[in-house]
C-alpha cells in the first residue's frame, strides 16, 4: 500500500473536517454538517465498490485511468493480476495448440482414455489405424470402436510390459503393435499407442521363413551324406588311410545336423509368442533324465548335485521345457573344466517356481552377459565348437522362457562360476495331487 494513497484518503477526511467547520461557522447545525460530510465520503466509497463489482461481474478489463487514493491502489493491483492471468492463459493456449499439432503429426495412433476408460481424445492417425475418430467417438469405449481380438483382455489385464501385436481391424494387411501407458492421478488414465509395424513384421516373417526353409532343405541332403559316410566307415572295403578323413566328415555332418535341428527348433519357437500344447510337466523327473544324460556327457569328470522339490510340477509345453533344462545343464558341463561342480535346484519361491543351474566354472565376463542369449554369440568360438556347441542353446532357452511368461537371469563371477535362474510365473505352479494328503 503506497503512502500517497493513504495520504490522499487522510487529505479527503481533512478537507471534509475543514468544510464542516466552515459550514458550522456559517451558522449550520453541527450534527447536520457532520452527517453531510460523512455521507459524501461514504457515497464515494460505495460508488467505487459498485464500479468494481460491475467490472468483475461483466469480466471487464480494469484499465487506466484509475481513481485516486486507496481505490486506485485496489484497481491497479487487480488490473495487474488480470493481466498476469491473461498472459498465463495465452501461454497455456499456445502450448496446448503446439502440443496438439505435434500429437497430430505423429504417425502413430494416440488415444487418451479417461479414468472410466472412455475415449477422451485421439489424433488423426488413430482414425486410420484404429478407426477411432475424435471428437465423433468421444465418450465411447475404445473396445466397442475397435474390436481387435485380444484388445479388451489386454486393456483389462493391466500388464503392459509387452506390446500387443494384432492385424488392424479395418485393414487386415496392416500389422499393429499396441502399447498402453497408464498416467494421471493414481495412473487411472491410459494413453494407447498403436504403431504400424507391417514392414518389420513382414521382414521378420521373411527371415524366419528363410531360416526355416533353408534348414529344412539342408536336412535331407545332409541325411544322405551322413548315411553314405556311415556306410563307408562301417564297410570293410574302405581303405585304412580313408578312415580318418571319413571320421572327420562324420563329426562335421553331426555338427551340421545339430545346428540345423537347433535352427528348426528356434523357427518353431518363433512362430508364436505363447507356448501351445500345455500340460502338467513333471519337471523333477525331466531334470532327473537330463542329469542322467549330463553324467554320460561328463563321463565322471563333474560332480552334479540335484536339489529338486519332487512335488513341484509346472504347467507348460513338455518338449520345450525339456529342451531348456537340457541346454542349461549341458552348457554347465560343456563350458566348465574337469572337477567342476554343477548344481541343479528346482523349488518354489514366493514369486513363483524357480529353476537354478549353477556351476563353479570359468564364469562369463560382464560385457558378454547382455549378448549371451543372441544366436551364434559365443565367448570363445573355437572352444564352443570343440565342445559340440551350436551357439543356439541359450537363444532357445530364452525363447522357451518367453513363451512360458518366465524370465532368465544370468549372474556370473568370472573365475568363480555362473548361475542361470529361470523364474516362472506363479500361475504356472502346480503341486502333485498327493502332496497335501
Ligand atoms: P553353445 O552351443 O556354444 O553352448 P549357447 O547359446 O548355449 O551356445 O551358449 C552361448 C555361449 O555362452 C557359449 O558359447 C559359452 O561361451 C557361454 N556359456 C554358456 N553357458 C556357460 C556356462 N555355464 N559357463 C560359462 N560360459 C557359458
Amino acid at each position: 500500500m503506497r503512502a500517497a494513497a493513504i495520504g490522499f484518503e487522510l487529505g479527503l477526511l481533512l478537507a471534509g473536517a475543514v468544510a464542516a467547520t466552515l459550514l458550522q461557522l456559517a451558522g449550520l447545525p453541527l450534527p447536520g454538517v457532520l452527517l453531510l460530510v460523512v455521507s459524501l465520503y461514504l457515497l464515494r466509497q460505495l460508488y467505487f465498490l459498485w464500479r468494481l463489482a460491475r467490472f468483475i461481474q461483466r469480466q471487464h478489463r480494469l484499465a487506466p485511468p484509475f481513481p485516486s487514493g486507496l481505490w486506485g491502489e485496489i484497481y491497479r493491483a487487480l488490473g495487474r493480476y488480470q493481466q498476469r492471468a491473461r498472459k498465463g492463459r495465452k501461454r497455456q493456449l499456445r502450448f496446448q495448440r503446439r502440443f496438439r499439432e505435434a500429437a497430430n503429426s505423429v504417425p502413430d495412433a494416440l488415444v487418451v482414455l479417461s479414468k472410466s476408460q472412455e475415449i477422451e481424445w485421439a489424433n488423426p492417425a488413430a482414425a486410420a489405424l484404429l478407426g477411432v475418430r475424435w471428437p465423433v467417438h468421444e465418450g465411447r469405449s475404445l473396445t466397442t470402436i475397435c474390436a481387435q481380438p485380444g484388445l479388451a483382455e489386454y486393456l483389462e489385464g493391466g500388464d503392459y510390459t509387452r506390446p500387443l501385436e494384432v492385424a488392424a481391424e479395418q485393414n487386415q494387411s496392416i500389422m499393429l503393435s499396441i502399447r498402453v501407458a497408464p498416467f494421471g492421478e493414481r495412473k487411472r488414465q491410459r494413453l494407447v499407442v498403436g504403431r504400424d509395424i507391417t514392414k518389420i513384421f513382414h521382414l521378420n516373417m521373411i527371415r524366419r521363413d528363410f531360416v526355416a526353409n533353408a534348414s529344412h532343405e539342408l536336412r535331407t541332403p545332409l541325411t544322405v551324406i551322413a548315411g553314405f559316410v556311415e556306410n563307408l566307415l562301417c564297410s570293410a572295403l574302405t581303405p585304412e588311410p580313408h578312415r580318418r578323413p571319413l571320421q572327420l566328415m562324420e563329426n562335421q555332418t553331426n555338427r551340421m545336423r545339430s545346428i540345423i535341428e537347433d535352427l528348426l527348433t528356434l523357427s518353431r519357437l518363433e512362430m508364436d509368442d505363447t507356448a501351445s500344447n500345455l500340460a502338467a510337466v513333471n519337471l523333477p523327473q525331466e531334470i532327473e533324465h537330463v542329469v542322467a544324460d549330463a553324467r554320460t556327457l561328463s563321463d565322471g569328470n563333474h560332480e552334479i548335485l540335484v536339489d529338486a522339490d519332487a512335488d513341484l510340477m509346472l504347467i507348460g509345453n513338455p518338449s520345450e521345457l525339456r529342451s531348456a533344462v537340457s541346454n542349461l545343464v549341458f552348457n554347465a558341463i560343456k563350458h566348465t573344466s574337469t572337477g567342476s561342480q554343477v548344481r541343479v535346484v528346482w523349488h518354489d519361491e514366493p514369486g513363483g517356481p524357480v529353476l537354478r543351474v549353477s556351476d563353479d566354472g570359468p564364469g562369463i565376463a560382464p560385457e558378454h552377459i547382455p549378448r549371451i542369449t543372441e544366436r551364434f554369440y559365443r565367448i570363445d568360438k573355437a572352444r564352443s565348437r570343440a565342445s559340440g556347441g551350436t551357439g543356439l542353446g541359450l537363444a532357445i532357452v530364452k525363447h522357451v522362457l518367453n513363451r512360458h511368461d518366465a524370465e532368465l537371469c544370468i549372474a556370473s563371477d568370472p573365475g568363480r562360476g555362473t548361475c542361470f535362474t529361470c523364474r516362472f510365473a506363479v500361475a504356472s505352479r502346480l503341486w502333485r495331487e498327493d502332496r497335501r494328503s
